[in-house]
């Protein structure tokens, strides 16, 4: 009952065309869609279709609704979040992903699957300079990742709590600036938003590792059970990195599980001249990065890397110990790590990528970024009328229009109606600070300068609205 061999290779074939033709022409379509919340859903029927329908039409209704419905992030000017690319030979390895649509969950239902997934992480480990004794799997978001951090954490601290159930009194330590799925990650494993705590930064956005030391010791006289801390390399508003190292100490000293969150930078310690951005991290109990941001994989595919994959799959495994002594030891059943049961082929457009651009293709991308990122933050130092918000450690620039936040919010859509960009925001230190994120693959200064461009006639008219 499935579609014709040959009428599947005529029609994935138009698809191929269609998808080459939106990577070469994608700068030119508005990277914010024109429409309106609800516009899709009125144009599309109310109810499935009785009967099948042509592919050719469903094709023709793809490309007249879907696209200008999109937000484009595989856009060379979407400079908002964290920017990302579907590269080619990512989108290749998806394609073929579902073609095989095979379930990874055991090593038997799934051998490619799971030796493959070990081997790229495997690779990429390597590159990021984390110890080999990191076991390695992958999940689809950072957000679950994490939460599978925390539950791995739980189980060293409190081995009963999976049969058990309930938690009592573990607390967990993250800074004020790290991103929402930890504390989403607390309430998912039951340890309750009210014991998590959130660490105070210093003036460059990095939790201050004596706040930490005196909240740790503080919970520990009151009776409380701290069980870990999530430090974060390149948070998500400002990037900025966490001691990582005097973070380890405190952990080590208190037996604490540490979780490293660099879904975004994390991949940046393959360059050569970040080599040391994980060195630290390589002491933590677990890691996570996205290879989905920065590194050129169409979403979703997030690395997780553990030294207690003991841990982890105690927290979780179902299969009684005993039916486990039989197994090959290179047989992983990766469905023993986690909360789901079946798994996607995320791994294989992973080595299509790893392979075709290579670690030196990959570091010289980021590379451009970086140095886009810093030559339009030089700009804004010099430039009296705008300031930096943060530091800027990697490819975001956290900066303000010298105003007001309402100005700041004006600004925002000036660049965005005018350029054709797509900017987003933060708040710091309770003001409205404007984000410039570069991580598309095919980003250029060229993409940048409208928008420095656009600052400018901003912070003309607005001087010139005020007699300055
Ligand atoms: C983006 C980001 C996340 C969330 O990533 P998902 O994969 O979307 O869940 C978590 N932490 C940090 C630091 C991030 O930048």
């Amino acid at each position: 009952m499935d579609m014709a061999p040959e009428e599947f290779r005529r029609a994935a074939h138009q698809a191929v065309d269609w998808m080459a033709d939106y990577l070469a022409t994608s700068r030119e379509r508005p990277v914010l869609p024109a429409v309106q919340p609800g516009k899709l859903t009125d144009a599309l029927p109310r109810h499935a279709p009785e009967r099948g329908e042509p592919i050719s039409e469903i094709l023709a209704d793809f490309e007249r609704l879907i696209p200008p419905a999109t937000t484009h992030w595989n856009h060379p000017r979407f400079f908002a979040y964290f920017a990302v690319s579907g590269s080619g030979p990512g989108i290749i390895g998806e394609m073929l992903t579902a073609a095989l649509n095979v379930n990874g969950m055991l090593w038997k239902s799934g051998p490619a699957v799971t030796e493959l997934e070990q081997v790229t992480l495997g690779w990429l480990r390597e590159w990021l300079g984390l110890p080999p004794e990191f076991f390695g799997i992958i999940y689809d978001t950072a957000s679950i990742s994490t939460m599978h951090a925390l539950a791995a954490a739980r189980e060293m601290t409190d081995p009963e709590a999976r049969k058990r159930g309930g938690l009592g009194d573990l607390v967990l330590y993250t800074s004020e600036q790290s991103h929402s799925s930890v504390e989403k990650g607390a309430i998912t494993i039951g340890i309750g938003q009210q014991n998590v705590r959130r660490v105070p930064v210093d003036e460059r956005f990095e939790m201050k590792p004596a706040a930490l030391r005196e909240m740790i010791e503080a919970d520990v006289h009151a009776g409380r059970k701290p069980f870990c801390v999530v430090a974060t390399v390149g948070t998500t508003s400002t990037t900025s990195v966490d001691p990582v190292g005097q973070i380890a100490d405190i952990t080590e000293q208190h037996g604490l599980w540490l979780h490293v969150d660099g879904a975004y930078a994390g991949v940046a310690a393959m360059l050569p001249e970040m080599h040391g951005l994980l060195a630290a991290a390589s002491r933590a109990h677990s890691l996570v990065t996205n290879p989905h941001k920065w590194m050129l994989t169409p979403i979703d595919c997030s690395a997780f890397y553990t030294r207690r994959p003991d841990l982890l799959r105690q927290a979780f495994s179902l299969v009684p110990e005993y039916l486990n002594t039989a197994e090959h030891p290179r047989a992983v059943n990766l469905m023993d790590y986690g909360v789901q049961l079946g798994r996607r082929f995320r791994a294989l457009k992973l080595w299509f990528v790893m392979r075709y651009f290579g670690r030196e293709g990959l570091a010289e991308t980021m590379r451009t970024h970086i140095a886009i990122a810093q030559r339009f933050a030089e700009l804004v130092r010099g430039d009296k009328r705008f300031e930096l918000a943060a530091p800027v450690p990697f490819s975001v620039v956290c900066f303000r229009y010298a105003g007001s936040d309402e100005e700041n919010r004006l600004l925002i859509e000036e660049i965005n109606a005018r350029t054709n960009s797509f900017l987003s925001h933060t708040v710091l230190n309770g003001r409205y600070v404007v984000r410039l994120a570069v991580g598309h693959a095919r980003t250029t200064w060229e993409d940048v300068q409208p928008v420095w461009d656009t600052m400018q006639s901003f912070a003309d008219g607005r001087g010139a609205a005020a007699g300055r």
